[in-house]
């Protein structure tokens, strides 16, 4: 394992700033080791000097609502970023869109759609995570994704903000290609007038579906394989015997087989070796090599705050 650097210095910002901070409670999760700072940039403003400023050696990472990583156990080096609600929040209701500040959730940003009458947006209900993740990840349900609703997002660089449609961010399926140390701070998201009783109802039926389906109050971080062509990976899972399978408190939902959770008590190193675990018994069963769709970042070893 490598160590953690030393905290190493870090610009001045108005926003909090925090050395040895931890990030597990954080995470959908709840797991993880610290991190060597975590800022949370006042507003756009704020962030943007922090990037200009910050030393390029430094690493960087971004954390929306932690729903969709793990964050391993030795924790993360140089700078996480949190982006508070307070300066990064905002949601604006136009006649045909929505602009949301990178922090907002998911779930907030519909109900504001729903409760202005405007359709094509309930999918993110059902999402929970923020607009930023959203977007950094090209979330979708229900046969939509960010990439059918997105005008524009917002993103602030070390050489400063810059606005990008869907094709400048290259979005595809859960992936965005963001320019280098980029953050996304807010988005336009299309909506058209709608029956706001048509919506409603579809957004309670999404809800019914999510209860139905999937562990939403456990400690799981959503998929945790992209589905492979051709494939549904819940499938590949299951006939690979892996439903329920379990390493030390990690365990494979019962419920759905692509999510895992964290039982309590769980480690990230038993989350992500009961994964590997599932992807060399996939492989073995059908073939089919599965690709993480959960991110995982930071450094091996134990946590130590
Ligand atoms: C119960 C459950 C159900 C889920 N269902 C779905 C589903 O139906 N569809 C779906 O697509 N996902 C689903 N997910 C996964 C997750 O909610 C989405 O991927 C979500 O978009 C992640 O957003 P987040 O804010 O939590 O991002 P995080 O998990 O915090 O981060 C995910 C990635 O986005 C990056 N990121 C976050 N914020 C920013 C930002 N402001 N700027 C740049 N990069 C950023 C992070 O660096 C990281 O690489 C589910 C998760 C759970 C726990």
């Amino acid at each position: 394992m490598k160590p953690m650097p030393a905290t190493r210095a870090m610009p001045v910002i108005r926003g909090r700033v925090e050395a040895a901070a931890s990030l597990a409670p954080f995470t959908w999760f709840r797991v993880g080791g610290p991190a060597e700072w975590l800022a949370r940039p006042a507003d756009a403003e704020d962030l943007l000097t922090l990037l200009a400023a910050l030393d390029p050696a430094m690493e960087l990472t971004v954390l929306g609502a932690a729903s969709n990583l793990i964050i391993r156990d030795g924790g993360v080096p140089g700078v996480v970023l949190r982006l508070p609600a307070r300066g990064f929040g905002a949601v604006t209701v136009e006649a045909d869109g929505v602009i949301a500040g990178a922090a907002a959730l998911d779930a907030t940003v519909a109900e504001h759609a729903a409760a202005a009458a405007l359709a094509g947006l309930e999918f993110l209900s059902g999402i929970p995570g923020s607009i930023g993740g959203a977007v950094a990840m090209n979330a979708g349900a229900y046969g939509r994704e960010i990439v059918d609703v997105l005008d524009w997002a917002e993103v602030a660089t070390p050489t400063g903000l810059v606005r990008l449609d869907a094709a400048g961010l290259g979005l595809a399926y859960r992936h965005a290609s963001l320019p280098p140390r980029g953050v996304v701070t807010r988005a336009r998201l299309r909506a058209a007038p709608g029956d706001a009783t048509a919506i409603a109802a579809r957004m309670a039926e999404i809800r019914d579906a999510r209860e139905a389906t999937q562990p939403v109050r456990a400690r799981t971080g959503g998929s945790t394989f992209r589905n492979p062509e051709g494939h549904k990976a819940w499938a590949l899972i299951d006939a690979a015997g892996c439903r329920g399978l379990m390493r030390g408190a990690a365990q494979v939902s019962e419920k759905h087989c692509n999510f895992l959770l964290n039982t309590g008590g769980a480690t990230a190193a038993d989350l992500e070796a009961l994964g590997e675990e599932v992807r060399a018994r996939v492989l073995a069963h059908s073939g089919v090599d599965l690709h993480w769709e959960i991110k995982r970042i930071g450094q091996r070893g134990s946590a130590t705050a």
